[in-house]
């Protein structure tokens, strides 16, 4: 307990998945949350577990595919707390949103420009830099910052089909590189967790497979999916004090998926 204590953390897809858990968690370690994504009834479903148990924190729904959004998530976390320590970029689409939206986890001959922009210009990488563009200001004013940017294991290695998927994941982890080499003097770090298969309502059309159990062992070494807290676990110590001399690094949380060259 008590591992963020008094940091103000701003965690982006909190009304979801590992979002949720983050804010929850950051919560439950001592620190102010403000959390954003669109849907205000689910993001207060994860503050209420964070008041509940004696935490603080705000939610401030928001489209991240708006301009306006993230000026307008770092004023109310101003207003709220006078500063921001933490940023966890995390909102992201992915399998749901591409059985919603044909095209956008299809392959290059399958899928249009605008297929493409909907990703490369949308939540999932031009949303990560304008949430960096609106909270990094007040960090370098302040001196401090840890910004923990969440990729996957599809921004390490190839992943079937979704290109603009798998373009914005491994884009992601350069720009935290060079922003860690860039702001590291002036007291920000700048680190990338890749994410292996998780259990959350973005891979719900496929999580199913595990149940099979020769499956899940093609899928994962360790046979079964990540939960949402594990994630949340990596996002705590890289953004904690603890990390105070990890700065440009990849923490891959997978189960082993990318560390093996075939199924076993
Ligand atoms: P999730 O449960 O579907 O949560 C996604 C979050 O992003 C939701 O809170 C959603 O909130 C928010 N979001 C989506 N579009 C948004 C928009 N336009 N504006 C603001 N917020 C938006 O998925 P998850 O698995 O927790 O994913 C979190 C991150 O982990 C993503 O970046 C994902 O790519 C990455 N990841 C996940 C896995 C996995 O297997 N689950 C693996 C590797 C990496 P609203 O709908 O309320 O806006």
């Amino acid at each position: 307990m008590g591992r963020l204590q008094d940091k103000v953390a701003v965690i982006t897809g909190a009304s979801s998945g590992i979002g949720g858990k983050t804010m929850e968690l950051f919560g439950r370690e001592g620190a102010k949350v403000v959390g954003t994504a669109r849907n205000e009834a689910k993001l207060n479903e994860h503050l209420e577990v964070v008041t509940s148990a004696g935490g603080e924190g705000i939610v401030v729904p928001a489209d991240l595919e708006d301009d306006s959004s993230p000026d307008r998530v770092v004023a109310a976390a101003l207003d709220a707390y006078g500063t921001i320590d933490i940023l966890v970029n995390n909102a992201g689409v992915g399998w749901q949103y591409g059985i919603d939206n044909p095209g956008t986890m299809a392959g290059v001959h399958e899928a249009s420009v605008e297929n493409w922009r909907a990703i490369i210009g949308g939540v999932d990488l031009e949303g990560y830099f304008t949430m960096i563009h609106a909270v990094l200001p007040k960090m370098l004013e302040a001196g401090r910052g840890s910004i923990v940017n969440m990729s996957s294991m599809a921004g390490i290695t190839g992943l079937y089909d979704a290109h603009a998927y798998t373009a914005a994941k491994g884009a992601i982890l350069n720009l935290g590189r060079s922003m860690a080499i860039t702001y590291c003097k002036q007291g920000v770090r700048t680190n990338t967790i890749c994410p292996g298969f998780i259990d959350t309502p973005m891979i719900a059309p496929v999580v199913g497979a595990f149940d099979d159990p020769a499956v899940a062992s093609a899928l994962c070494p360790m046979g079964r999916p990540g939960q949402p807290e594990e994630i949340a676990n990596a996002a705590l110590f890289l953004a904690s004090d603890e990390a105070s001399y990890v700065n440009g690094a990849m923490l891959v949380v997978d189960g082993g998926c990318t560390a093996r060259s075939f199924p076993g």
